[in-house]
């Protein structure tokens, strides 16, 4: 079932084009809830047994409560295989009962590498794709295993090839060598964040995902994270909002917990607040993009 949004941006079309074209599936095209309700949806991925739902990880887990809403077990009633669906996927495994499969692509190139089930790396598609991680600042190919921005040419398409596109998603390189699964199709690490993001922090060059992973890796911290820099006087500052169930009471203790994981792992001082679930979603666009937005400069 695909439930990316027809329309003008090739996000479904991608998909409709490998599933009829190379995997010789039946789809149902019900596109967003806009065009066709979520519980219409629902019904559909049960009455025709889908095996996956194309669409973001947050839109999947609306549809299993939508389908709870109805009656409807997103385990036992429907008959999703896998989750291609980036998102939460502790939660997205426990709701549907089956694996996320990570991938990775953007729609100039569209899908590059998915991950197999030994889950450890992304095969790249290489009849399809040169990939090279490249240098952020000169652009010149790094070895492998450092990171480095991806930079991707297309072998073949008809419409605008692309090549050496330095997208500036952040990856390592994999060293070639068969994968447990038996495929000698050469493997990526999964997204690291952007090469463009890299922000100068008092003269230390800092990534505010890795920022993310540092805070939310804290214990009592949720997966759920912003970064913002800003002037201080005439000083550059930055704080981590991350997260947590905690008591309000708390959150001075935790942020606390935070700093000093930040700190150690960083060597600069940045700051950390702890805010409530769904505080964050304003700033992240959880719920509406499909790629969530973790940082913001407001120096
Ligand atoms: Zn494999």
């Amino acid at each position: 079932m695909n439930s990316w949004a027809y329309s003008t941006h090739n996000g479904a079309h991608i998909m409709d084009e490998a599933l009829y074209k190379w995997l010789n599936c039946v789809v149902l095209t019900t596109g967003t809830g806009n065009v066709t309700a979520s519980s219409k949806q629902v019904e559909l991925a049960r009455d025709y047994q889908a095996t996956a739902i194309l669409t973001t990880g947050d839109y999947i887990l609306h549809l299993a409560e939508v389908g709870a809403e109805m009656g409807i077990d997103p385990k036992g009633d429907l008959n999703i295989r896998a989750l291609p669906n980036i998102g939460d996927k502790k939660k997205l495994e426990s709701t549907f009962g089956t694996k996320v499969l990570d991938s990775y692509g953007f729609h100039e190139v569209q899908w590059v590498s998915v991950e197999c089930a030994e889950g450890d790396g992304l095969h790249i598609f290489e009849d399809a794709y040169v990939v090279q991680i490249v240098d952020v600042d000169t652009a010149e190919p790094l070895p492998d295993g450092k990171q480095g921005a991806i930079c991707i040419t297309e072998l073949y398409k008809t419409g605008s090839p692309q090549f050496r596109y330095n997208i500036m998603d952040l990856s390592t390189l994999y060293p070639r060598g068969q994968c447990a699964c038996g495929s000698w199709l050469r493997k990526m690490a999964p997204f690291a964040g952007r090469g463009d993001n890299m922000v100068k922090l008092r003269g230390v060059n800092v990534w505010p995902e890795a920022l993310g992973d540092i805070a939310t890796s804290v214990p009592r911290v949720e997966d759920d994270y912003f970064v913002r820099a800003f002037r201080s006087g005439d000083r550059d500052e930055m704080v981590v909002s991350v997260v947590s169930g905690v008591e309000t009471c708390e959150h001075d203790a935790v942020a606390a917990e935070v700093e000093t994981a930040l700190k150690d792992a960083t060597g600069v001082r940045v700051a950390a607040e702890v805010v409530a679930a769904g505080e964050l979603d304003e700033l992240t666009g959880f719920g509406s993009a499909a790629k969530l937005v973790r940082f913001r400069d407001d120096r």
